[in-house]
């Protein structure tokens, strides 16, 4: 079954709200083995909307419009649609009486622009919205099969959910594919390098295919598989998993809904581990980013802000000579930090981060984005240099990546590789 999304609503155009609902119904509707080709934007204009209708009518057996079921008269989407189909609009009596018990129960008055929201194209089942005063609609004719939902996400989900599913699933028996996708998410690797390496798996794509996707600060592989049952598309795709976890695996910290903080919070938890932090040119971000994943008291003991010198003197007892000798932003340092911030109390491990987030503050060997992460394990301290690149609040977010990335490797035994 091809499916298609139009959503309607001038507001989406100018772009003054996100177009949340195309989002979740493309989702869905992969989720129920529908193959969605195309989704379209149009604004509240009966004009360029019957076309877009008229578009999926020629290309798509499944067409579902969110928007423009209220009352006002820019809410064109039921007068289009039944136009378009040669319908007549009919009044239904029982929505009406729903409408007028609603509006008594919430003591406001009812106008007459809110009866229009009683008619529906002749043949149309109605989909009732318990959550406002648009009922949905859903119609079938010669083999296409047109939904219509209210456009504000709190009523068109749970219509969706409740309403639509049954009624598409008993049409779906049959001829129906689960689709079934898998996120690996990787750091450390450039995206030219990865799509190098995947190369021959990327040319012979096709169940699962395989798509790469740079997002900030990661890098993502999608993999999609296709099939009758869950559980051979799970099949093919731990297939497909295995043979780039043999290519890449290192540079994967985790899958799908799991964040790196995650991904190093399960590995702290799986070893009996905690961690404590000390934070220069990162100030804090770490110790957010690990208390951002529920139940992080298990193994996050604290931070330390030590931005100033004195503060990394006085907190983290490093030798005032070092900051001296080589700089407060130098591997000796944040070596130093580390050790001091894991000698401050029992904790298994300690990360120290130190660079120059910039503008400014760079020297003549230092320049801006230059970040060392240092991890204090007791029996030995490593250190990483990384120079990063971008404008300050971008050098502190990849600066709170790699240090995180770092400890994840260590959990992984990957440092000492
Ligand atoms: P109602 O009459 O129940 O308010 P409607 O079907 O007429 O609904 P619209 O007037 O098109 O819907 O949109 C109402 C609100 O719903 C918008 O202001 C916006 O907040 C939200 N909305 C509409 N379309 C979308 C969309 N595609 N994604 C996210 N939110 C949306």
């Amino acid at each position: 079954m091809k499916g298609e999304i139009i959503t309607v609503g001038t507001e989406l155009l100018l772009g003054q709200i996100v177009n949340t609902n195309a989002c979740y119904l493309s989702e869905q509707l992969a989720g129920l083995g529908v193959d969605v080709y195309y989704t379209s934007t149009v604004g509240d204009n009966p004009k360029r909307l019957r076309e877009v209708i008229a578009l999926g009518w020629q290309r798509s057996d499944l067409i579902i419009l969110t928007g423009g079921l209220g009352p006002t008269m820019d809410d064109l989407t039921r007068e289009t649609l039944a136009d378009f189909l040669g319908l007549e609009l009919i009044l239904d009596t029982s929505v009406l009486a729903n409408l007028r018990c609603l509006f008594a129960s919430r003591g406001r008055k009812m106008t007459r622009n809110n009866i229009k929201q009683a008619y529906f194209p002749a043949g149309a089942q109605v989909l009732p919205n318990p959550n406002g005063t648009a009922a949905g609609m859903m119609l079938e004719k010669e083999g296409r099969i047109m939904v219509l939902l209210p456009g504000p996400p709190f009523e068109m989900v749970p219509m969706f959910e409740n309403e639509v599913i049954p009624r598409l699933e008993g049409l779906l028996v049959g001829h129906r594919q689960v689709i079934k996708s898998r996120i690996l998410k990787l750091y450390g690797i450039g995206e030219s390098y990865l799509e190098t390496v995947l190369q021959p798996l990327l040319e012979k794509q096709e169940n699962p295919t395989l798509a790469t996707l740079a997002k900030k600060n990661e890098m993502h592989l999608r993999l999609t598989a296709k099939a009758d049952l869950l559980e051979e598309a799970q099949g093919l795709l731990a297939e497909m998993e295995t043979v780039i976890r043999h290519l890449v695996g290192q540079y994967i910290f985790a899958a799908d809904e799991e964040t790196m903080e995650g991904a190093v919070g399960r590995l702290l938890l799986e070893k009996g581990m905690t961690i404590s932090v000390a934070e220069s040119c990162t100030g804090g971000l770490i110790g957010h980013r690990l208390t951002q994943v529920p139940g992080s008291s298990a193994y996050f003991n604290y931070g330390v802000i030590s931005y100033s010198n004195e503060a990394k003197q006085n907190l983290l007892r490093v030798d005032p000579r070092l900051i001296l000798q080589y700089g407060a932003v130098s591997g000796q340092v944040a070596e130093a930090m580390a050790i001091g911030v894991r000698e401050l109390g029992p904790t298994s491990l300690g990360l120290a981060v130190t660079g120059i987030a910039g503008p400014g503050g760079e020297g003549p060997d230092k320049p801006v984005g230059l970040v060392y992460v240092a991890l204090a394990t007791g029996n030995k301290t490593y250190l990483e240099k990384n120079n990063l690149r971008g404008p300050r609040q971008v050098v502190k977010n990849r600066a709170s990546q790699v240090a995180l990335n770092y400890v994840r490797r260590y959990l992984q035994g990957y440092l000492d590789g």
